[in-house]
């Protein structure tokens, strides 16, 4: 099965992602995970959108659509995949429909307050990928999945989350009436626990 996976920063998409994965036995391709490797690497494509991810902008789509169609051309993808993060314009969905069939865009509902909570508490691991949210970790500074130490990523602060969130209402949102028109949209309430916002959308894809 071929998923995308829509919805604001903070909504879940990396960790419903990462779960599903798991679950499907299927890649999860994550954008922003990408480009943050190649920041950490300080690749030339790191050097070039430093910035751009410093301040919560999109990376221009022409970088975003070559790095996707690669990597969903790599044999792991043939059996289906989950894309978490991309497409993030109408653009980018425009150019995936031109080489490869999806299957469902999942959208992940989840009040705009619960988001700012979600991002302002929320820690992330650069060794396993791993989102975490403070209120979870009693005081601890270490991944509980892998024993790597935890951090706050840069876009997390609040001018960025701010800026993210802008970004998306005007140019992620509109991808939700793009794959209602195609037939392919299905709206999960995203608030809740992990496990219950899971079980939603595990049960909605097994249907
Ligand atoms: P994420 O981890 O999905 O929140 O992405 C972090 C950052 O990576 C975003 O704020 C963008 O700067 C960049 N990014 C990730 N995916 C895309 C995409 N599909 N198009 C453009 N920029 C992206």
């Amino acid at each position: 099965m071929n998923i995308v996976l829509l919805g604001a920063p903070g909504s879940g998409k990396g960790t419903m992602a990462q779960k599903l994965a798991v679950e499907l036995n299927i890649p999860q391709i994550s954008t922003g995970d990408i480009f943050r490797k190649n920041l950490r690497e300080e690749t030339p494509l790191g050097i070039q959108i430093k910035n751009i991810m410093a301040s919560g902008q999109l990376v221009p789509d022409e970088i975003t659509i070559e790095i996707v169609k690669n990597r969903l051309a790599e044999p792991d993808c043939a059996n289906g995949y989950i894309l978490d993060g991309f497409p993030r314009s109408l653009v980018q969905a425009a150019a995936l429909d031109t080489f490869q069939n999806i299957d469902i865009a999942v959208n992940l509902d989840v009040d705009e307050e619960a988001i700012v909570a979600r991002l302002s508490g929320r820690r992330f691991c650069p060794d396993c990928n791993g989102t975490f949210h403070v209120s979870t970790l009693n005081g601890a500074n270490v991944c509980p999945a892998c024993g790597g130490k935890l951090i706050v990523r840069e876009d997390d602060t609040e001018a960025t989350v701010r800026n993210r969130l802008a970004v998306y209402n005007k140019t992620t949102l509109p991808l939700v009436e793009y794959y209602t028109e195609q037939g392919k949209i299905a709206t999960v309430d995203g608030n809740g626990s992990i496990a219950e916002v899971y079980a939603r959308v595990i049960s909605l894809l097994k249907k």
